[in-house]
């Protein structure tokens, strides 16, 4: 049997006509997934064949033209795509980037870049912005950092599983020396155990550098793993990753621990600031805040969520500045506190687990490069590895600040719905 890599050097593909490689494709000769492999580096005319594929046999249309037409293709760097961020490319899905700020953030002007869909949510972003520059601006703080992965082993007996725990707790620097000779970056700073019966989850948390760090850590894990085997050839790896991490799924540890990075951002609002630009009063915003983010999250049980609305904002700069969308989950937990110092707001966001990068993944992408550009933190910060990273944690809470600050001021002063009528919703033609 040919291998899928003997067929694709052997086949000239681009010297064939489209009509001829969609036929190869039905006919399984070509793999659905490998048609840009062939026709490399001409990516858009291999996705628009994938294109046409998937109009006449996936989603056949009557209409003169099909509705996949509308989806773009050309003119995107596929290059940086193909083989690292997407499969199966069809074209893209352009979504609105707007900028809030600028806001002044530990001395520093920042733009904020979102990609969102939702009306409203920039302006009210920029008015927080407006709000906290015209009191002097805002300030942040990195509690810490480290990126989690644990995966979970099967041990034969309670005793191996106290073993196990013990050995890690006293060879840490074995396992940490296999960790780090797999990555130039990545620094191996703890593990820590949970044993269920036997079961034993070994949560490994890292410093990844500029990285937002996910696939360097999995690669330490594995390494480690095998060093923990020599020691312990009869465990079981059952997954290198055993949900103790957490990643994309709300969790209790990440909110307990922190995950990603740890910051605090705060700003003093002046009390006619709050009253001119915010439209409330200092005592109804830190009356609503109780009320609703504390009272009102608790009421509703919730883990992280003492906010009002910090996944907004999140997740419209994590797609601005390619970051990982799925780990808005755990990246947007956060408790939001006000209190009236003097006659002023102090308003602060305290965010256990940003999880950003300024390299990997979709940072590379040319539009979430350029943007991460914008912000001074565009790839990998040579002087200081990491720095770039945590400057994007930074620009995320600082954003979530001026986001609570703008709604909590707009449900305080009963704005909430006028704004969204206003913005979100075009009147009828
Ligand atoms: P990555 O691109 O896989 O790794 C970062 C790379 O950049 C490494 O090769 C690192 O070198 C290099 N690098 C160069 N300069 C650096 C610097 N200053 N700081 C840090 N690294 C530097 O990125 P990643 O953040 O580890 O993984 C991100 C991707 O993982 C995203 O696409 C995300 O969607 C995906 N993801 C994966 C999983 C998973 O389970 N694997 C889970 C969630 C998300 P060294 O290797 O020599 O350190």
């Amino acid at each position: 049997m040919m291998r899928m890599s003997q067929i694709l050097q052997k086949t000239k593909w681009a010297a064939l006509s489209n009509a001829e490689i969609m036929k190869a494709v039905e006919e399984k000769q070509l793999a659905f997934y490998a048609i840009e492999q062939a026709l490399a580096p001409d990516y858009d005319r291999a996705i628009e064949i994938r294109r046409d594929i998937v109009k006449k046999n996936w989603c056949p249309s009557s209409k003169p033209s099909h509705p996949l037409d509308a989806v773009p293709f050309q003119n995107y760097n596929w290059e940086k795509v193909v083989g690292q961020s997407c499969e199966n490319i069809i074209g893209y899905v352009p979504i609105p980037v707007g900028v809030a700020g600028p806001l002044l953030l530990d001395g520093n002007r920042v733009s904020i870049p979102m990609a969102t869909t939702e009306g409203a949510l920039i302006a009210s972003t920029h008015r927080g912005a407006s709000a906290i520059n015209s009191s002097g601006g805002c300030k942040t703080s990195v509690l810490k950092e480290g990126m989690t992965r644990a995966p979970v082993v099967e041990v034969s007996s309670l005793e191996e599983a106290a073993a196990l725990t013990k050995f890690c707790e006293e060879n840490f620097a074995v396992l940490k020396a296999a960790f780090e000779s797999t990555t130039r970056f990545g620094k191996l700073n703890s593990i820590k155990t949970a044993v269920a019966g036997r079961k034993v989850y070994l949560r490994f948390t890292a410093f990844t550098g500029d990285a937002m760090g996910m696939n360097m850590i999995t690669k330490g894990c594995d390494k480690a793993l095998e060093t923990l085997k020599e020691h312990f050839p009869s465990i079981r790896v059952l997954a290198l990753s055993g949900n103790y991490c957490t990643d994309k799924k709300p969790s209790a540890i990440n909110w307990i621990e922190g995950r990603g990075k740890t910051v605090i951002a705060e700003a003093v609002i002046k009390s006619d600031v709050v009253l001119k630009t915010l439209k409330c009063s200092v005592d109804d915003i830190v009356s609503l805040n109780v009320d609703k983010n504390l009272i009102g999250s608790a009421m509703a049980g919730s883990v992280g969520g003492f906010n009002a609305h910090a996944a907004n904002v999140v997740a419209a700069v994590y797609i601005a500045l390619g970051q990982d969308p799925a780990q808005v989950v755990e990246s947007a937990t956060c408790i939001t506190t006000m209190n009236k110092v003097g006659e002023d707001l102090l308003i602060s966001v305290t965010m256990p687990s940003i999880e950003v990068g300024a390299v990997g993944g979709g940072t590379g992408l040319t539009s979430q490069r350029a943007l991460l550009e914008c912000i001074n933190c565009g790839g990998a910060n040579e002087a200081e590895p990491g720095a770039n990273a945590r400057q994007v944690a930074r620009v995320v809470a600082g954003a979530v600040l001026c986001g609570e600050l703008s709604l909590m001021a707009g449900l305080a002063a009963g704005h909430l719905l006028s704004a969204h009528m206003n913005l979100n919703r075009k009147p009828q033609q």
